[in-house]
């Protein structure tokens, strides 16, 4: 219910007073000249610009990112003159020469006949609300990476392995090119966390993973942690001699870095494991059978002693 005990008429002060205290900043420019009428002194707190010395509107198309200039002015100048209601976002240049994030909500006033007469708006500062946005942005990036990365070493994870695996099993029957894959396994890694404390082994598996992952030779070879102790090697187009080449070309590196291993019951150093094998699918293969066997070649190759690869 509207209750009327009198007609209140604010004066211009009233006005005045109002739009210069609060946070977003009135201005006006007319319409037929082109020159700001007014702007509120709030902009030079905010951008170190005086409010003398903003003139015409190119003083505010100056002032403003060379990134934004030109679709803000285009967008803002066809706006007006459809006589729309609009606001642009973009980055006002300060006195000291540094960028704020501005919200401008531009009202187009008409005359008795309907004709522009002039814009009237209100700038917002909404830098925080950029940075807001961005380390959303940044959050999401991180946690896309994360997703398919192991947490621990930083190589690819499981879920981006069954990924390219079940990916390059498809294009290795379609092409009828043969596939390879390593299963690799530290050796007496149990005992090695025992004696040297898990966090030195958390250690060992991160430099195991990255010594490695660089074995690998061609841009479409894989590796990633398979979970625990494991890894894999994918290696598309690779045959059965070229991916035993890899697989000592990854017991040498590991042997080179010479990782004391006191517990272990093959060496004096850390050793691994491989389990290896090739095929060119055929439909009637399945991917899983293919894992399963190296698996169970890297099972005798454990039983043989350690320390060594065993071919499927
Ligand atoms: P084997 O030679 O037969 O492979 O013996 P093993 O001790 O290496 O194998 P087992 O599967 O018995 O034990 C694997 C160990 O790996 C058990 C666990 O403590 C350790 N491990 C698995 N994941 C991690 C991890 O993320 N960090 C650390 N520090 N240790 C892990
Ligand atoms: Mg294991
Ligand atoms: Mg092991």
């Amino acid at each position: 219910m509207e209750q009327h005990s009198k007609s209140v008429e604010p004066d211009n002060d009233v006005y005045k007073t109002l739009l210069e205290s609060t946070r977003a900043i009135p201005w006006k420019i007319d319409w037929k000249t082109m020159q700001f009428a007014y702007i509120g002194p709030q902009i030079e707190a905010l951008l170190g610009w005086a409010p003398s010395s903003w003139v015409s509107v190119n003083d505010w198309a100056e002032r403003m990112h060379p990134d934004d200039q030109k679709w803000v002015v285009d967008f803002c100048v066809a706006q007006s003159q459809s006589g729309t209601d609009h606001e642009a976002d973009y980055r006002a240049l300060t006195k000291d020469g540094d960028y704020v994030w501005i919200r401008d909500v531009v009202h187009v006033a008409r005359d008795e006949n309907g004709e522009v007469e002039a814009l009237i708006g209100f700038m917002f500062d909404i830098s925080e609300r950029k940075e807001t946005e961005q380390k959303l942005l940044d959050l999401q990036k991180e946690l896309e990476e994360l997703s398919f990365k192991d947490g621990l070493t930083g190589v690819s994870n499981r879920r981006m392995l069954d990924s390219v695996l079940e990916q390059e099993w498809i294009r290795a029957r379609r092409d009828q090119q043969p596939l390879s894959l390593l299963l690799i396994d530290i050796d007496f890694f149990k005992q090695y966390n025992d004696y040297y404390g898990h966090m030195q082994g958390d250690d060992c598996l991160i430099k195991v993973a990255q010594l490695l992952s660089e074995a690998a030779t061609r841009s479409r070879d894989f590796f990633a942690r398979f979970g625990g102790e494991e890894f894999v090697m994918v290696m598309p187009e690779t045959d059965h001699e070229a991916a035993q080449k890899i697989a000592e070309r990854c017991q040498q590196i590991i042997f080179k870095q010479q990782i004391p291993h006191a517990q272990s019951e093959v060496s004096q150093i850390l050793t691994i494991s491989i389990g290896s094998g090739t095929i060119v699918p055929s439909h009637k293969d399945e991917l899983r059978d293919f894992v399963d066997r190296i698996d169970q070649a890297l099972y005798q190759a454990k039983q043989a002693g350690r320390n060594r690869i065993q071919a499927a």
